[in-house]
C-alpha cells in the first residue's frame, strides 16, 4: 500500500476544498430557457489555486463544439488571446452559430499557468500529458509520467496517474457531451487529429486546415505526444483536433476565424453527434458509456445489467457496481452524469453492518486524510483509490470509517462506507473493489434476474 506524499496530499485537500459536492451544484437555466438565451456565460469550476475558468455559450444546436483556448499557460497566451477575440466576434454575430451547433469558447483551461507564466498547471503538471489516453486502439499515445519534449526533453510532467488533475478532470467532464473539440495550441503552424485513425477527427482537422491556411499534418512528427486531450477526445468518439498557430505572440485571429466558420458551416458533417454504445450485449447511451469508459470502466461500475431508463430529468442505468443517473439539469455542467447515492442508502440500511463505532465521527488529526463534511476519514489503500478515481465525482464522501464485513462474495474483509459505493480492500492481490450495490439495488427493487450472479466477481 503506498502512503501517498505530502504534496499529494495539499494537493488533495485543496481539491476537497474545491470540488463541487454532489448534487445541483451550479445554478443551471431551467427548461426552454435556452431557446431564449443564446448567449450565456458559464462558471465550469475553478482552478487548483482558485481561479475560475469559464466559458461563453453562442447558439442552441444539438451539436456541441468546444474551443479551448490556452491549455499551455503563459508560453501560449496568444491562444487565450485569440478566444477571447473570437468571443468577442461571436457575441457581436451569434447568427453565425446556427443550429445545429451551439459552441462553447473557453479562454483557458489553464487560468494558473497563465497567471504564473508557466507551461504547466500550479502543481507542474502539464495537462495535455494527463489525460487517460489508454482507451483507444493506439498503444503509442497511451498516458505516461514520462513525457517527450522538444529537443529530445525528456521530463516527468504528465502527472502521478492519468486524469490527476483538477483541470484534467474538469474538461473532460465538460466534453461528455461534446460533438467537436478544437484545442488551441502555439506555435507549430499546423493542424493535426486525434492520432489513432479517427476519421470524424481527420476530417475535421482537414476543414480547418483549409480554410485557415494551416498546413494539415497527420501526426505530431516532432515527438511522441501522451495523454493529449485530442487523443482522448477522440477515443471518446468527438472529433477532436489540435490547430498550432504559427506565432508564438500574434493571435492569428482572421486565420482561426475562418478556420471555425468553415467547422460551423459544414458542422452537419464535420459534427458527429454522441453514439449509444454496447456492452455485454447491452445498449448504453452514448454519454452515461463516456463517463462510464473514462470513469473507470467495467473495474469501477462494472457491466451494464438492465437497458437505461428514462427518468423526468433524463436517464438512468444500472450496473453491477453503481447506477448512472444523467440529468438534463445539469447539462453544460461537468456534473451531466453521476454515480447514484447508493452508498448513502446502504449506510442508512446499515446493509453491510457497522457498529456505532465505525459511523461515530473521528478526531481531524485521525488519518492522512480527513473530511470536515461528514467528519470521516480516509487511510491507505482507501485513500489512494479515492485519489485515483477522481474520488467526490465517483465515490463520493466517507460515511463511515473502515471496519469488517462480509462481503458479497461471503469474506470477511476490511469495508468502508462512501456517498456513493462501499469499498472493500483485498489482500490477496492488494485492490481495492467497489461492492455491486448496483446489482444488490436491482435485487431490491424486484428486478433481480438469475444471470446478474455470474457477473459479479
Ligand atoms: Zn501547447
Amino acid at each position: 500500500m503506498k502512503i501517498p506524499s505530502v504534496t499529494s496530499i495539499v494537493a488533495l485537500l485543496v481539491v476537497c476544498m474545491l470540488a463541487m459536492p454532489p448534487g445541483r451544484a451550479f445554478p443551471v437555466a431551467a427548461a426552454g430557457e435556452y431557446a431564449e438565451t443564446p448567449i450565456r456565460e458559464l462558471t465550469l469550476g475553478v482552478s487548483a489555486q482558485g481561479r475560475p475558468i469559464t466559458a461563453v455559450q453562442i447558439g442552441v444546436g444539438s451539436r456541441k463544439l468546444v474551443i479551448v483556448g490556452d491549455t499551455h499557460g503563459g508560453p501560449e497566451a496568444n491562444t487565450h488571446e485569440l478566444t477571447v477575440q473570437l468571443i468577442e466576434h461571436f457575441r457581436a454575430n451569434a447568427d453565425q452559430v446556427p443550429p445545429p451547433t451551439r459552441l462553447y469558447l473557453i479562454p483557458t483551461i489553464n487560468p494558473d499557468g497563465l497567471a504564473l507564466d508557466t507551461r504547466f498547471d500550479a502543481a507542474g503538471v502539464d495537462l495535455n500529458r494527463n489525460m487517460n489516453t489508454n482507451h483507444d486502439a493506439c498503444p503509442e499515445n497511451d498516458w505516461s509520467p514520462t513525457v517527450f519534449g522538444a529537443y529530445g526533453i525528456v521530463s516527468d510532467t504528465g502527472g502521478p496517474f492519468p486524469d490527476s488533475q483538477h483541470e484534467t478532470r474538469l474538461i473532460r467532464d465538460f466534453l461528455l457531451d461534446a460533438s467537436g473539440a478544437i484545442f488551441l495550441h502555439s506555435n507549430a503552424g499546423l493542424v493535426f487529429p486525434a492520432f489513432c485513425e479517427h476519421a470524424p477527427s481527420i476530417a475535421l482537422a482537414q476543414a480547418y486546415a483549409e480554410a485557415s491556411g494551416y498546413a494539415y499534418s497527420r501526426t505530431w512528427e516532432a515527438y511522441k505526444i501522451t495523454g493529449g486531450m485530442h487523443d482522448w477526445a477522440g477515443s471518446m468518439g468527438i472529433a477532436a483536433i489540435t490547430p498550432e498557430l504559427i506565432s508564438g505572440v500574434d493571435s492569428e485571429f482572421p486565420q482561426n476565424l475562418a478556420g471555425v466558420q468553415a467547422v460551423l458551416e459544414q458542422a452537419a458533417v464535420l459534427l458527429p453527434l454522441p453514439e449509444d454504445q454496447i456492452a455485454a450485449d447491452i445498449r448504453v447511451p452514448a454519454v452515461i458509456w463516456r463517463y462510464w469508459k473514462s470513469h473507470g470502466g467495467e473495474d469501477m461500475f462494472g457491466l451494464p445489467l438492465e437497458t437505461a431508463r428514462r427518468t423526468e430529468h433524463g436517464l438512468v442505468q444500472t450496473f453491477t457496481r453503481a447506477r448512472l443517473e444523467l440529468d438534463e439539469d445539469r447539462a453544460d455542467t461537468p456534473f451531466l452524469v453521476q454515480p447514484a447515492p447508493l452508498g448513502t442508502q446502504s449506510a442508512a440500511a446499515r446493509s453491510y453492518g457497522g457498529d456505532d463505532a465505525a459511523f461515530a465521527p473521528v478526531a481531524p488529526d485521525a488519518a492522512p486524510v480527513f473530511f470536515p463534511e461528514t467528519g470521516h476519514s480516509l487511510r491507505e489503500a482507501f485513500l489512494t483509490y479515492w485519489q485515483r478515481q477522481s474520488g467526490l465525482a465517483d465515490i463520493g464522501y466517507p460515511l463511515s470509517e473502515e471496519f469488517e464485513a462480509t462481503t458479497v462474495d461471503g469474506r470477511r474483509r476490511i469495508v468502508q462506507y462512501f456517498e456513493r459505493t462501499i469499498l472493500a480492500y483485498y489482500p490477496e492481490d492488494d485492490s481495492v473493489r467497489p461492492e455491486p450495490l448496483g446489482w444488490r439495488q436491482l435485487q431490491l427493487e424486484g428486478v433481480a434476474a438469475p444471470w446478474m450472479a455470474a457477473q459479479v466477481r
